[in-house]
């Protein structure tokens, strides 16, 4: 009997109607002959809940308890839409991500999967069993619980389906599909009906939240085909998968933005070998993600260095920075916690040079000064002041995306 894993977001089963929502759609599975994995998230905003919860009662939040306290998020929705099915008649059996077999490495809060250990789900399905998975929680080496990041449960929908060989991961959410912009800050943006997972993965990174990075590079790696449609519709979503002839599909395809950047400056650094190693090694020994980086022209043997950093990463970063500052000989430094990112991405702007410039058009119109840009062959990034991005994505999607030919 073939495989499917269905995966419903926090949205998705918010609460005991929309739960039975799931368990429908569940089942009506089950009844086309299907082997069924579900992979759910946390009801809402309980994630949310449970982190503020946690800086209620502490100034600080250990990474391993956290992790004991988000796990137990997702542990609710599995018991509830198990006992739902099996209200409705269906057999159905819960698992944590430790039943389930999801192996990770230890990094808490961000652990990545390591491995899944398929026998408890096959020996259940085998059983007849629907099988309901917490999604975004793993067991490492050490039986510790871990959690894979925000928004890992699409993750851990995808490790399953490659890992149990599953026709199609279909991922629920609240919209139809990938747009080529969030379509609730951008009413015109399109859906695409499929997308490459180079593209999505660029996407996802840039701040398209609708999958985590990591599901589509995991989808990748295994050429596991991701579906991801509304739970609330019957609609055809958008597949993500391996697209052959490229320079059939759009230029273009969709602009994302993220608001969690950082900017950070050294002034007047010598300009010598190994400074740069110095910085970001000091960095990297924090766990400081940097993300882009720009060192001016040299002037006098002195340059600057300017990086970004997500705000969550900016005090991890700053008395690093501040220590550096003092060991090369900087003049000093500045940051600012107020920056955003929009970016647009397309496989086929590798043949069009234009595009860049038409973007910084874009901005120059709407009286948008950019900061630092950086680009790849799919995609182009600019750095600009937060409460402009709003503006500069939709005006990037009116002149740009629409715009172009279907
Ligand atoms: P879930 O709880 O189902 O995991 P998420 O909130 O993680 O849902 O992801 C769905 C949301 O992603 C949508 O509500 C939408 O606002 C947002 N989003 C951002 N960019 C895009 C995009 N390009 N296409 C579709 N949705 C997007
Ligand atoms: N509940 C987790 C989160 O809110 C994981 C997920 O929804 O994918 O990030
Ligand atoms: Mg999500």
């Amino acid at each position: 009997m073939p495989i499917i894993v269905q995966k419903f977001g926090g949205t998705s089963v918010a609460d005991p109607d929309l739960i039975r929502n799931v368990a429908r759609r569940v089942a009506k599975t089950r009844d086309q002959g299907k082997q069924v994995i579900v992979v759910v998230s946390a009801m809402g905003h309980t994630t949310d809940r449970l982190v503020e919860l946690a800086r209620a009662v502490g100034d600080c939040t250990p990474e391993r308890e956290m992790d004991m306290l988000l796990a137990t998020g997702e542990q609710v929705t599995i018991a509830l839409l198990a006992i739902a099915l099996t209200g409705m008649g269906y057999p159905a059996i819960s698992l944590t991500g430790a039943q389930a077999g999801i192996i990770t490495d230890n990094a808490h809060n961000r652990a990545r999967i390591v491995s899944v250990d398929q026998e408890r789900i096959r020996q259940e399905l085998e059983k007849g069993q629907i099988v309901v998975v917490a999604g975004f929680q793993g067991i490492d080496g050490r039986n510790e619980t871990t959690t894979l990041g925000r928004g890992g449960s699409d993750t851990t929908a995808v490790a399953l389906a490659a890992a149990l060989n599953a026709e199609v991961c279909e991922i629920y959410t609240d919209v139809d599909g990938v747009y080529t912009a969030d379509p609730r800050l951008v009413p015109e943006a399109m859906k695409i009906d499929c997308i490459s997972y180079d593209e999505m993965l660029e996407l996802a990174s840039l701040g398209a939240l609708v999958l985590q990075a990591r599901s589509v590079e995991y989808a990748k790696h295994y050429g596991v085909t991701i579906h991801v449609r509304s739970s609330f519709n019957d609609n055809r979503g958008t597949l993500v998968k391996e697209v052959s002839g490229m320079e059939e599909c759009r230029q273009l395809s969709g602009v994302a933005h993220d608001v969690n950047v950082a900017k950070i400056g050294l002034f007047d650094v010598p300009d010598r070998p190994g400074i740069a190693k110095h910085l970001f090694k000091a960095l990297a020994a924090e766990k400081v993600d940097v993300d882009m980086i720009i060192q001016s022209w040299m002037r006098s043997g002195k340059n600057d260095i300017v990086f970004t950093v997500t705000r969550d990463d900016l005090p991890r970063a700053l008395p690093v920075v501040k220590r550096v500052v003092g060991e090369v000989g900087a003049a000093g430094m500045d940051y600012n916690d107020h920056m955003a990112k929009v970016s647009i991405v397309g496989a086929g702007m590798v043949s069009n040079p234009g595009v860049a410039a038409d973007m910084f058009e874009v901005l120059a119109k709407e009286n948008i000064n950019i900061n630092m840009i950086s680009t790849s062959e799919i995609k182009i990034s600019c750095v600009i002041e937060e409460d402009e991005v709003i503006r500069a994505v939709k005006a990037i999607h009116a002149r740009m995306i629409e715009k172009q030919p279907a």
